[in-house]
């Protein structure tokens, strides 16, 4: 566990982070998640005093299991608000399974996935809240859209935290930015496009839904690995 700023928590769950955000309003998580971490998640949160029924929001932004697999379990314990993209709705309640790539290797890949889903079972029946684009959120983050990796994926921009959680637009596996597998990226070049959303923006730290997060500098770094794509 990390405190990266006064109001933001890393959790790190095995290789994927969950963050908890403390702000005026309340707890809000972000991201869950391996359905097989729920209980580390549990034990985490225990340990800096928190219990799911503490919860007032839980933002998820994308519908993969390494994130949305702690999420079941947890509203089975509170009543906490679900919020993630409109188009990603469908996937977190199993209405509709994640598409997956089109290339021989993605689909092997994405069925691959959907059977580990189908084994666990992570969906629950609704979710509360649909965010768009720059929809600003009760914690003070601005929705940043971006899909590729999957159809509704989003970042969350916390302009005066001067704090950018890019989900899994971006990583920093083994503190490397790059971008995430692309066998599990539904669509490459949508996700590259994206990204040139985040160059408007400044922020000095980032977190990723996995690896660590970057404490100094972070919109300079992000901005020479986009130069770095093109
Ligand atoms: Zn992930």
């Amino acid at each position: 566990m990390e405190t990266v700023n006064p109001h933001l928590v890393r959790i790190e769950l095995s290789n994927v982070n969950a963050f908890l955000w403390l702000g005026d309003g309340g707890l809000t998580l972000i991201d869950t998640g391996y359905p097989w971490t729920y209980n580390k998640l549990l034990d985490e949160l225990n340990t800096i005093g928190v219990q799911p029924a503490d919860l007032r929001r839980i933002i998820i932004t994308h519908a993969d299991l390494d994130h949305i697999g702690g999420l079941k379990g947890l509203i089975e314990l509170s009543d906490a608000v679900i919020a993630c993209h409109a188009a990603e709705a469908d996937f977190i309640t199993g209405e509709r399974p994640l598409p997956v790539r089109r290339s021989f290797s993605g689909r092997f890949a994405g069925l691959g996935n959907r059977a580990i889903a189908s084994l666990y079972k992570p969906f629950v029946e609704e979710v509360q809240e649909l965010l768009l684009d720059k929809e600003k959120t009760p914690e003070g983050f601005t929705v940043v859209y971006l899909p590729g990796h999957s159809p509704g994926h989003i970042g969350l921009y916390h302009k005066q935290d001067g704090l950018l959680l890019t989900g899994d637009a971006i990583i920093n596996r083994n503190n490397r930015l790059s971008l995430p597998p692309r066998l599990f990226t539904l669509d490459e070049r949508q996700a590259i496009e994206s990204l040139a959303k985040l160059r408007k923006l400044t922020f000095e730290m980032a977190c990723f839904g996995h690896g660590p997060c970057i404490t100094e500098g972070a919109d300079r770094k992000i901005k020479a690995f986009l130069d770095s794509l093109s």
